[in-house]
């Protein structure tokens, strides 16, 4: 039997997808990058049919890319070779009851983070992790690029989240592991090495939860401040003052010029070097501990409408950047205590590697994590390499919450060392022992070209 007769047997005719209108979607990610076209695309409606499309894939020697809600911003939920099999696991979208004695809840890994969310409110609690991207991205996608949000500065990146899961290994095996049992040390945590393998070593099948208690009292705050020194301070005096403090996110001026145009509206407050957003939230209002602490001429809300204004400017930057053109996108984290150093020297390495473009720069102040976003840069610039080692010099990462995908995997040796690679290749091969989950996608391919 074809691979395509394999692959029929295991999800049935009607979720193979083998036409090339049907299949564009798939293989166009978020971004709009149109990559090589897939052999097929098909949509597994269990975990035994994700096992059984693996054991079909492996004996063609066929690459699978598992694909959630395709927001991914590295390339890594689109086949990178012409031939590769797109699993899209937009079938797993069972959402169980939430289990209030742990406060966890078990969810197909399809199911998005917008329904994760509204299933975790109707029962009182908060999912904890939220994403601009919600009413796509996925709870597995979630999981596999550990990703973050503005929310991680109280909660934690994903890996906080997972209680426990289910996966189908390169080699076909299911592992499971679903008590949700917050002590148990039985033996190694392989689900824990799921988290932030970006698809190349399982495929999240499902994903057992650890949700908050829903806060009722939510504030949001845009500050202007005066210099990004002077917001690294800012930021001390909510640590150490706001104990509801849930997030810190900041925008440079271009980004804030750029989402105001984008909207149409005008700038919340007065012109300043960088503008935070702060929110809190707390079971009674949280307003007076930050009225504490924050400057006088900062715009508060405390609506759900006049908090979702304030948002927008931040969550609505993807949306902007994508009006105003292609744009380079490279997501960093930089430790504080050299974040200003960063951003003070960044411009002038962008302008270096690419003249004349213009850099858009905002993200989650509170975990060092910077989204450089370059619009008008010239085909043939360097300007990812200029980026990725100054962050690496000031002992950042490469990738703090998108992944590494196949877009940044050439860099890994910046910031992880020749030995801790080798480890990571040793885990690929014993849990992928042929290679087909998602290759050239974190790890570059062996004999790959150093930067
Ligand atoms: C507007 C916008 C805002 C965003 N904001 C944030 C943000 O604040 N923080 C943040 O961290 N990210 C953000 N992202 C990036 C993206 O939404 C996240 O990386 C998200 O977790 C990806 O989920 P997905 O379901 O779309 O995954 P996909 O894009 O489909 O896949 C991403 C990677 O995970 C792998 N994968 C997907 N599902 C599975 C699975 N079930 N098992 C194994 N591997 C799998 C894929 O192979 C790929 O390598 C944003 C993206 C957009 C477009």
């Amino acid at each position: 039997m074809s691979l395509l007769d394999d692959l029929r047997a295991a999800v049935g005719d009607g979720h193979l997808l083998v036409d090339a209108d049907v299949r564009a979607t798939y293989e166009t990610d978020w971004t709009g990058h149109v990559s090589a076209p897939a052999a097929a695309v098909v949509r597994p409606g269990s975990t035994d049919e994700v096992a059984a499309v693996v054991a079909a894939c492996r004996a063609a020697g066929a690459p699978i890319v598992p694909q959630g809600g395709n927001t991914g911003l590295v390339r890594g939920s689109v086949p990178a070779q012409a031939g590769e099999v797109v699993l899209s696991l937009s079938r797993l979208v069972d959402v169980g009851d939430v289990d209030r004695a742990t406060g966890q809840i078990e969810v197909g890994a399809g199911v998005t983070l917008a329904a994760l969310g509204a299933a975790a409110r109707a029962a009182g609690f908060d999912a904890a992790l939220d994403l601009a991207s919600r009413d796509s991205a996925t709870v597995g996608g979630a999981v596999a690029c550990d990703a973050g949000g503005a929310r991680a500065l109280r909660h934690g990146t994903a890996r906080a989240r997972v209680a426990g899961l289910e996966a189908v290994l390169g080699d076909g095996t299911v592992v499971r592991r679903l008590s949700g049992l917050l002590k148990d040390n039985a033996g190694l945590n392989l689900p824990a090495l799921l988290v932030g393998s970006e698809g190349t070593l399982g495929i999240v099948t499902r994903v057992r939860w650890r949700l908050v208690p829903a806060l009722p009292s939510r504030v949001t705050a845009f500050v202007p401040v005066d210099s990004i020194a002077a917001a690294a301070d800012l930021l001390g005096e909510l640590r150490a003052n706001v104990p509801s403090l849930e997030a810190v996110d900041f925008l440079l001026p271009d980004a804030l010029r750029l989402a105001c145009e984008h909207y149409g509206v005008e700038a919340p407050v007065r012109d300043a070097a960088i503008h935070l957003i702060v929110e809190a939230a707390a079971v009674a209002d949280p307003t007076d501990e930050l009225a504490g602490v924050l400057p006088d001429d900062a715009a508060v809300a405390d609506d759900t409408a006049g908090r979702a204004r304030l948002w927008r400017l931040r969550e609505g930057q993807a949306e902007a950047l994508e009006a105003a053109g292609e744009s380079h996108k490279l997501d960093v984290g930089v430790p504080l205590p050299r974040l200003t150093e960063y951003l003070e020297r960044l411009p002038a390495i962008i302008e270096a590697a690419a003249p004349g473009s213009r850099p858009i720069l905002f993200g989650h102040l509170g975990d060092g994590n910077v989204h450089v976003n370059v619009l008008d840069v010239a085909p043939d610039s360097d300007l990812d390499e200029a980026v990725l080692r100054l962050t690496a010099e000031l002992g950042g990462t490469i990738s703090a919450e998108h992944g590494v995908g196949a877009l940044k995997a050439r860099w890994l040796g910046l910031v992880r060392g020749a030995d801790e690679i080798a480890a990571m290749r040793a885990v690929k091969a014993a849990l992928d022992p042929d290679a087909i989950l998602n290759p050239g996608v974190m790890l570059a391919p062996p004999g790959a070209p150093a930067p």
